[in-house]
């Protein structure tokens, strides 16, 4: 199966979330399934910077006039050295600050040419601007790719050629939103701006144009396929999944063991295991150390790794950060993002210097640290589709504490008595995102702490989790299957004259 998976993040070259870490480990798992993958990619500098090989592939020319180059190279950071396509148009994107926003976080104003390019490009890839190798399957992420399904879907219109199309939601909630104007660049037909192709109450939605025109749609959790299709979770896009959810399927993201493994984990202080758990204490007083805190082999430690905004429920942190105190825990938070909640941590560390530490900024070598160096990892999102950082809390034995909520509810078991008998605990997890819940899951995680021998076992237990890429690319490769098998009256835009 030939797969293009098209993306504006990529771990380790490019990285803002969960996002790049799915992209980055996607390529090789399904590689050892036989797909032949390759990226597509514009040409941030990050990524730029990140292929070698460079060859120039042709040219595209965009709806608005521009001429962009495409080449084509190699990205030796990933494993297996995958090839990809880059979009090669430095007045778009060679800037300084982020890929999607200026250093102040204002969003580039041409956004809508800047990712809307993906698609676009996609699609001509689909019909051969590489003489060489035509995809079977374009794999679009969240709503920078959202193009792709709907150009694709209108070129087999048109031609009737090209690829299928597969749509990964990672988050509902970053949408893709543009004035009405800036469906003009995209090259469209005008009948796509309707309700029932990208319009969305008057604006162009990107995300809209992924979940209409996809031949499948995949998201990043069971849980989450569930919750997106109610009124509360679905973004004002409910309508619409439950519309397609007979080509919706949620997919569990792994982890990928070559980059969070404690037992070869090069960025942390001492190596550990099952085996081996008493060297976490290491961890544990090297990140003491290293954050400023208390030497205090004795305290439960607990650790946030976050994006620091309201979907990641941190205000209970925050609340609930006088018993965590009074209990005689300690806090590491490693964030950024918003200002107000990054004051509030700087405030509770100034005021407990021994107890709570905050590093600002975006650090991944820390970041294994704080795994490695935790008790418990604090997941306690408001929402969540898939959520990486309680799949590392397992995966180096810091167990999650998490809201029981998309993927959270997926990959954590509370350690209830019924769970800790059987063995099948990993973690706290409350039922009611509010103080209360919090609190409670809170207590459970003081309480498990002060029985040594439980603690050690629940350890063992999340350290022998496994939510690996294989299982994850395998569930994929079904959908890819599916997406391309002849039409069976349920694969439903790309089989009609008129999207649905
Ligand atoms: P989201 O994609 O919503 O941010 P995920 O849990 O899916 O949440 O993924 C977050 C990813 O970003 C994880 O790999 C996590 O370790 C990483 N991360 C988040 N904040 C930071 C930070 N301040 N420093 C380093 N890594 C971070």
């Amino acid at each position: 199966m030939r797969v293009l998976q098209v993306s504006a993040e990529l771990f380790p070259l490019l990285k803002t979330g969960g996002l790049a870490d799915v992209t980055g480990a996607l390529p090789a798992a399904l590689a050892q399934l036989g797909c032949d993958v390759r990226l597509l990619l514009p040409g941030l500098p990050a990524l730029r910077d990140g292929l070698v090989d460079v060859q120039p592939v042709g040219d595209y020319l965009a709806p608005w006039g521009e001429r962009v180059g495409l080449l084509r190279g190699r990205l030796p950071a990933l494993s297996g050295e995958p090839l990809a396509y880059l979009i090669d148009a430095p007045a778009l994107y060679q800037r300084a600050g982020g890929p999607y926003a200026d250093a102040q976080g204002r969003a580039w104003d041409d956004n809508q040419r800047r990712f809307g390019l993906l698609g676009m490009v996609a699609a001509a890839l689909a019909v051969g601007l590489d003489s060489q190798w035509l995809p079977q399957i374009v794999h679009a992420h969240d709503w920078h790719a959202a193009l792709a399904p709907a150009c694709l879907f209108y070129q087999r219109l048109r031609s009737g050629q090209g690829a299928r199309s597969v749509f990964t939601v990672h988050n509902l909630a970053y949408q893709g939103l543009f004035p009405a104007a800036a469906f003009g660049d995209l090259g469209l037909p005008a009948l796509a701006f309707q309700m029932r192709g990208v319009e969305f109450h008057g604006q162009l939605s990107f995300m809209k144009a992924g979940l209409q025109f996809a031949d499948r749609i995949t998201t990043v959790s069971p849980s989450y396929a569930r919750e997106m299709l109610t009124v509360e979770q679905g973004c004002g896009l409910d309508g619409l999944l439950r519309k397609r959810q007979s080509v919706l399927t949620g997919i569990l993201n792994g982890v990928d063991t070559a980059v969070w493994n404690p037992a070869r984990d090069p960025l942390i202080a001492r190596p550990y295991d099952a085996g081996r758990l008493g060297a976490k204490a290491v961890n544990k007083a090297a990140l003491q150390a290293e954050m400023g805190l208390a030497a205090r082999p004795e305290a439960l430690l607990f650790g946030v790794v976050s994006r620091l905004t309201e979907q990641k429920g941190l205000q209970l942190v925050l609340e609930g950060l006088p018993q965590l105190l009074a209990r005689g825990g300690q806090l590491v938070v490693l964030g950024s993002g918003d200002p107000a909640l990054q004051q509030a941590f700087g405030n509770a560390a100034q005021a407990h210097p021994e107890a709570v530490a905050l590093h600002a900024g975006y650090d991944e070598p820390r970041s294994h640290r704080v795994f490695a160096g935790s008790d418990v990892t604090l997941v306690p999102s408001r929402f969540e589709p898939c959520g990486l950082t309680q799949l590392y809390g397992l995966a180096y034995a810091s167990l999650p504490l998490v809201h029981r909520i998309g993927g959270l509810a997926d990959s954590v078991v509370d350690c209830a008595l019924e769970n800790l008998a059987d063995d099948s605990a990993t973690g706290f997890v409350f039922e009611h995102f509010g103080a209360a819940d919090y609190d409670a899951a809170l207590r459970r995680a003081f309480a498990l702490h002060a029985q040594p021998t439980a603690w050690r076992r629940v350890q063992r237990t999340a350290l022998r989790q496994r939510f690996d890429w294989a299982a994850t690319a395998r569930q994929l490769l079904e959908v890819y299957r599916a997406a391309t098998a002849p039409f069976d009256g349920q694969t439903a835009p790309g089989a009609r004259a008129n999207p649905a």
